[in-house]
Parts: C-alpha cells; structure tokens; sequence
C-alpha cells in the first residue's frame, strides 16, 4: 500500500480504546470503501505455523441461524461446509466488557488459516458468484443496507459456499464516528440488523465500520445491538493486487479486506495467488470464532 495511506494508528487495539475518541480523527483520512481503504495497524506478525488438527464437530456444534420470515431454501446452512479440514480454534473472542465490543484486526492463531472479507455491495455481477463457487471461498460479506436492497437476491448465493451477511450499516457513513452521536450510530447498525434479518434469515454477529474508523461510542452501539465484534483489518485486496499492513505476505489469521467492485475478478485472484502461496485455508471467520 501507499505510505500515504497509513494512518498514524497505535499498535494495539487496547491501547485504541484507551484513546476513545480517536476514531474520529481518522474518519475524515480513512475514505470511503469505495475508493482504496486504509489499513488500521495492529499487532506484530505471528509466526507461521502448520499444526492444524482434524476436528470440526466443535465448529460445527451450536451453530444456529434465527429463524426469519421467507427465508430462502439457500440460506438455510445444510451443515459445516465453511470448516473443510476442521480447526480446532486456538483463539477466544474477548467477551463485551464495559458495554464496549472488542476490535479485532487479526486473530492470533497458530492455524494454517486465513480469513476473507467483502464489503459494501455496489457492484454485483454473475462473474463474482461464479468465481466465489469456482474458488468455493466461505466469507464473510459485510453488506451496506443502503448498497444492497434492490437485490438482496444476489447476495443470497454466496449462501452455497457457507459465506455469511454481516452488518455494515445503513448508509455506509465514513465520517459517523464524527458526524453521528450515539443514538444515530446505534440507528445505522441496528437498521442493517433488522434488514439483514429480514432479508437472510440470521442476525449479523460482526461488525464493520465504514471506512474503518470506530470509536468508544461505535463500539457501545455495536454491544448494543447485540454484535459481538468490530472487525478491521491488516491486509487488503484492492486494483489487482495485496496491500499488507505488515511484510509481504499473508499470515496466519490474517483478516483479508475486499469489495464487491468492477475488479473484483482481479482483486479474488491476488488472493488467491497470496492464500496459496503462503499455504493457508480459507475459515470463515465467524466458525472461528464461534459466532456463525
Ligand atoms: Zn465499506
């Protein structure tokens, strides 16, 4: 990624929210998700390992989707097809403490794997659902309300490949963290909640800011609407190729940004090209933690 890109992030999400208000000092920097995103700094690398075991049933055990009205048949998960190999997961989410969601920007694991995000929802074409079944990539797919609801239909697909609609907002606001107060942040996520109930049968259980910025106030209306994560990340796929916070290569438990954009093809290639070469499943992010 560009050097100007980065934002002057503290090194760890701990230290973020001791400084509250700091995301919205970012928001005006970070940018919309539809141009080139930041990637928010975090933890150090871990070092790679191999020691993946072969147990699924504790991923697959307690997964339940809230049952909504016409759901379609596609939404209805028929079983684990997201863990292939089976990990046994290495990493607990922190609970809410304080009221306020944990920020996660990677998962420290010693797993072989890796984790896909898509964001947004304005372009949607019949190559992505083709290339997502090709690749039979499980992701976790934060949709913007606002984005989406001429064809919530399209996004039901990626149901085929075990992906899961998460919650990224209402109306995809880069600067709320600054513009909004409380109660208006609450109104943006719980709306996509209420949406993403209706339109695909489960409850969204992560978070994502628009733009990447969040706040001390996000992460109270985020535990308020009964989401159990931010999630940021630490790598990207954007224009055809990786963009990495840290080093040059995917880590284990890194969380992958991208977007339903016109090079989507190209962007889901890069990964590809990145998730084999460094030798990682993809997981979906939400087995892993437990909260599918
Ligand atoms: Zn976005």
């Amino acid at each position: 990624m560009s050097k100007e890109h980065q934002p002057a992030l503290p090194a760890h999400p701990g230290r973020r929210a001791a400084l509250g208000l700091l995301g919205a000092s970012l928001a005006a920097t970070l940018g919309a998700c539809s141009a080139p995103e930041s990637t928010p700094e975090s933890a150090e690398a871990t070092p790679a390992s191999r020691s993946g075991g072969p147990l699924s049933a504790a991923l697959s055990a307690g997964r339940s989707n809230v049952p909504g009205p016409a759901v379609p048949a596609a939404l209805r998960r028929p079983g684990s097809k997201s863990i292939r190999h089976g990990f046994i997961p290495d990493f607990k989410l922190p609970p809410i403490q304080h009221g306020l969601a944990p920020v996660l920007t990677r998962i420290e694991t010693k797993h072989p794997v890796v984790f896909l995000t898509i964001d947004d929802g304005v372009t949607r074409t019949p190559e992505m659902v083709g290339l997502m079944a090709d690749y039979d990539f499980p992701a976790s797919i934060f949709l913007t309300r606002n984005f989406v609801q001429a064809d919530p239909g399209f996004f039901r697909q990626f149901a085929a490949q075990g992906s899961l609609v998460e919650n990224h907002t209402v109306s995809h606001n880069v600067n709320m963290v600054s513009q909004m107060g409380y109660q208006q942040q609450l109104a943006e996520i719980n709306g996509m909640q209420d949406y993403a109930r209706q339109q695909f049968g489960r409850s969204p259980t992560l978070f994502r800011p628009p733009g990447g910025a969040y706040s001390t106030a996000m992460r109270q209306a985020v535990a308020a609407a009964g989401l159990k994560a931010i999630i940021t990340w630490e790598a990207k796929s954007n224009a055809g190729k990786m963009d990495y916070q840290y080093g040059k290569a995917l880590r284990p438990g890194d969380i992958v940004l991208m977007h339903f954009r016109p090079e989507f093809a190209a962007d889901l290639a890069a990964f590809r090209a990145a998730q084999l070469a460094a030798g990682l499943e993809v997981v979906l992010l939400e087995d892993f933690l437990g909260v599918a």
